[in-house]
């Protein structure tokens, strides 16, 4: 109904996508050309590409590309977007997994296509949901009021509409023979392109929800391939929103390999991040974005892990900032009576993780799963209202961690776990460890091989630029 009256947009950008994809047809035949490999990163070692024929349509814009050989390397296209730092650690997880468990067999792409090729608002994202997660209230009620289905798809189908042509020429610029989305927003506008296009029953298109417990209603689509959800309690609300058993698979959530294939010791971390070897260790971080009472919590723990009377630090604290900057350069500028180090945005979380005893952080589920694969002991300091709150419980209920939104009392109980009440912090390691699903990452790109093993050859996919939305809608 809604997108009979909307029709799509003849963007100005259109023509630079164009170029990019279609600069190809001029020729009937072309090998590495076809793939644009320096920007994508595809690989067109084994392929001998066919432009089969340039198949004019009634108004002699439709066009059909055709690739040969069927063992040639499939592409996965990881779609994605910034906003917060776990879509992407999920992305670059599942990445190094196929990369470890297939070698060259896949070639991964990861990529924001909404960023590359959309406009506004799908090409603005990630200022938006900073600028709403600032203002938790907007956000709650964006969170909230977008849940009922009729509401999301509707306005889906819209933008879907409106951007259809973009969205189509990202694809077919990167040729997914699978296509995994990791973010709540990313199902609909593909799969609705990929019905335009036939290519449904072809291209593999599946979901990996990054969010532990509750999660928005958008993750859920009927025509995914498969739903991996990171716990029973997600596996339950897709049931609930008309996914089959079928497609739910319950793995875990992904974490980078790094954290599962872990080698060196507390001790020999300690050296290389030039950490005190002695001292018990805590992580101050709030997600990708520096987000929560970092700077209070900061300031409390200098207070409480400083013995007074034998004038002597009882820990030590490391603060990750990710990329907020000026938290960054606030916190370095600051004297401290305990050993401090300051970080911006890291790329090796395993390592920091691994050298501590416990975490302060907000109820980001990627830092989550990750702290409990390193039995790290967390205390939660902050959520995002919507995604993050079901976290907490889960968290909590299951004695792997403690919450308070105060950082005096964040600060009392690190001390105490440093000094008095050792055991809890023990006991809280092991429930961890428990919860902890180190292989989850390996097992979804297993199962996704099996998926293209009973698919057969994906090679051949035609992928066409279609001359008119509207008619098909
Ligand atoms: N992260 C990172 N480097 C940093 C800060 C964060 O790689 O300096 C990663 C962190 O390890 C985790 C992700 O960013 O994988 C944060 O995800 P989470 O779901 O906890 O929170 P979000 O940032 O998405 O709100």
């Amino acid at each position: 109904m809604v997108m009979s009256v909307i029709a799509p947009k003849r963007s100005s950008s259109l023509s630079s996508v164009f170029s990019r994809v279609g600069g190809y047809y001029s020729k009937k035949r072309c090998s590495s050309q076809f793939y644009p490999s320096s920007s994508s990163g595809i690989s067109s070692s084994s392929s001998s590409m066919v432009i089969d024929e340039m198949e004019d349509d009634e108004d002699g814009s439709t066009m059909e590309m055709v690739q040969l050989g069927a063992d040639r390397t499939k592409n996965v296209l990881i779609l994605m977007s910034d906003t917060g730092g776990g879509h992407r650690a999920s992305a670059e997880a599942i990445r190094d997994a196929f990369n470890l468990e297939f070698g060259d067999e896949y070639n991964i792409i990861i990529k924001d296509v909404w960023k590359e090729y959309t406009g506004w608002p799908l090409n603005d994202m990630e200022r938006q949901y900073k600028f709403m997660v600032k203002h938790v209230q907007l956000w709650s009620l964006a969170f909230h009021s977008t849940s009922p289905k009729w509401i999301h798809s509707v306005y889906l189908a819209a933008i879907a509409a409106f951007y259809a042509k973009e969205v189509e020429a990202g694809l077919m610029e990167y040729k997914p023979d699978i296509i995994i989305s990791v973010h709540p927003l990313m199902q609909h506008i593909p799969l609705w392109v990929l019905r335009w296009q036939g290519l449904q029953k072809k291209v593999i298109f599946v979901t990996v929800i990054t969010d532990l417990n509750s999660c928005h209603r958008t993750w859920f689509h009927p025509a995914v391939n498969r739903c991996y959800c990171p716990s029973e309690e997600v596996a339950k609300r897709a049931s609930l929103d008309g996914l089959e058993d079928s497609q739910i698979q319950v793995f875990g959530l992904p974490v980078r390999p790094s954290f599962a294939r872990a080698v060196l010791s507390k001790d020999d971390l300690r050296v290389e991040l030039e950490m005190d070897p002695d001292l018990p260790a805590v992580l101050l971080m709030g997600g990708g974005e520096g987000m929560g009472p970092v700077q209070k919590t900061a300031k409390a723990l200098a207070e409480s892990l400083f013995d007074k009377k034998l004038e002597k630090p009882i820990g030590q604290l490391i603060i990750i900032c990710g990329r907020n900057k000026s938290l960054a350069s606030t916190l370095e500028s600051k004297e401290w009576k305990i050993p401090v180090k300051v970080r911006g945005f890291e790329k090796q979380m395993e390592k920091w993780m691994g050298a501590c005893d416990c975490i302060i952080t907000k109820a980001g589920p990627g830092t989550i799963a990750e702290a409990m694969i390193r039995g790290l002991p967390i205390i939660l300091n902050d959520y995002i209202p919507g995604q993050e709150k079901g976290n907490v419980p889960y968290v909590v209920e299951n004695g792997a961690g403690v919450f308070t939104r105060s950082p005096k009392e964040t600060a009392r109980i690190v001390a105490e776990w440093f000094s008095t009440k050792g055991d809890e912090l023990r006991k809280m390691s092991e429930n961890a460890l428990k919860l902890a699903k180190p292989e989850a990452v390996f097992e979804i790109v297993r199962d996704l091989h099996e998926l293209a093993d009973q698919r057969g050859p994906l090679a051949n996919l035609p992928y066409m630029l279609t001359s008119s939305f509207t008619s098909l809608i």
